[in-house]
């Protein structure tokens, strides 16, 4: 299926990367499906930008981490939009800067659900709608993962690396698994990148308090991340499936 006739679902596309993908991706032809969980708002203004770019989109509320919401998204996405495509499994969230012997086990579910099983889930019913195997015409998914996932950020968030350590254990075996019915898998590490989630570590000016650690001596911006994500979902990636690609300024 060419870009311009099918559907991307960005999740988590009211903001940052996601947003920036979203935007991109119109550009390059993609329909696109803006997930959100509370900024209806903002989600709205990303879908007029796609729009005015003469894609269709809709905006779509759900959890990631709420399976009944996520289905009732994918039916609309069937329902309202082209054949779905292409999938960034973007949405994400971190704790509060902590070590391990301070953080309330609460935390740990909660990331758990939403950056782990929300990415499982919506791969789950992107690639039953886009598996050749299951009568879909292929497609391909860019999973959000972490430079955490390699340093393993001590005493900042250790769990929130382990999930992202999970992103790529599943990115490479689920790219081995779809390998052969017209999906490709590859996830993107960013690095430190200059978006609203760092408020959520209690460090909202991580941008730049840590560009002095980066060998580049800067933070990224969502846009030079949406640039590679927009990339591996293209034709132009073609042979590219299970890969683990660094966007983080050479950290
Ligand atoms: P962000 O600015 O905090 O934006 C997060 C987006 O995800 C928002 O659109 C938010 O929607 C949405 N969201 C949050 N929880 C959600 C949920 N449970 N279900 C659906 N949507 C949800 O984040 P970002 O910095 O762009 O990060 C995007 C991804 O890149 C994440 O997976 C993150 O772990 C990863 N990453 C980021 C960095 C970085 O330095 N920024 C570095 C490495 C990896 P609402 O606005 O509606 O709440």
């Amino acid at each position: 299926m060419t870009q311009a006739a099918s559907t991307l679902l960005v999740t988590g596309a009211s903001r940052g990367i996601g947003a920036a993908t979203a935007l991109l991706a119109a550009q390059r032809g993609w329909n696109v499906a803006v997930n959100y969980t509370s900024n209806a708002a903002a989600a709205e203004d990303v879908a007029a930008q796609v729009r005015a770019l003469g894609r269709l989109a809709i905006t779509a509320q759900a959890d990631v981490a709420d399976e009944t919401a996520v289905r009732a998204m994918f039916a609309r996405i069937d329902a309202e939009m082209p054949p779905l495509g292409g999938l960034v499994n973007n949405a994400g969230i971190v704790g509060m800067k902590a070590r391990l012997d301070e953080m309330e086990s609460a935390r740990w579910r909660r990331l758990l659900d939403v950056n782990v099983f929300g990415s499982l889930l919506c791969a789950q019913l992107a690639l039953l709608r886009m598996s050749t195997r299951h009568g879909g015409q292929g497609g391909a998914i860019v999973n959000l993962s972490s430079m955490a996932a390699t340093l393993g950020s001590p005493a900042m968030y250790v769990d929130y690396a382990a999930t992202k350590g999970a992103i790529d254990s599943f990115t490479i075996g689920l790219a081995r698994e779809l390998a052969g019915e017209g999906i490709r898998v590859n996830a993107i590490r960013p690095g430190i990148i200059d978006t609203d989630i760092h408020t959520a570590s209690g460090e909202p000016d991580r941008a730049q308090t840590a560009a002095g650690m980066i060998p580049m001596k800067r933070a990224g911006t969502a846009s030079e991340v949406a640039h590679a994500i927009v990339w591996l979902l293209s034709d132009e990636a073609s042979y590219t499936t299970g890969t683990i690609f660094d966007v983080s300024g050479g950290r």
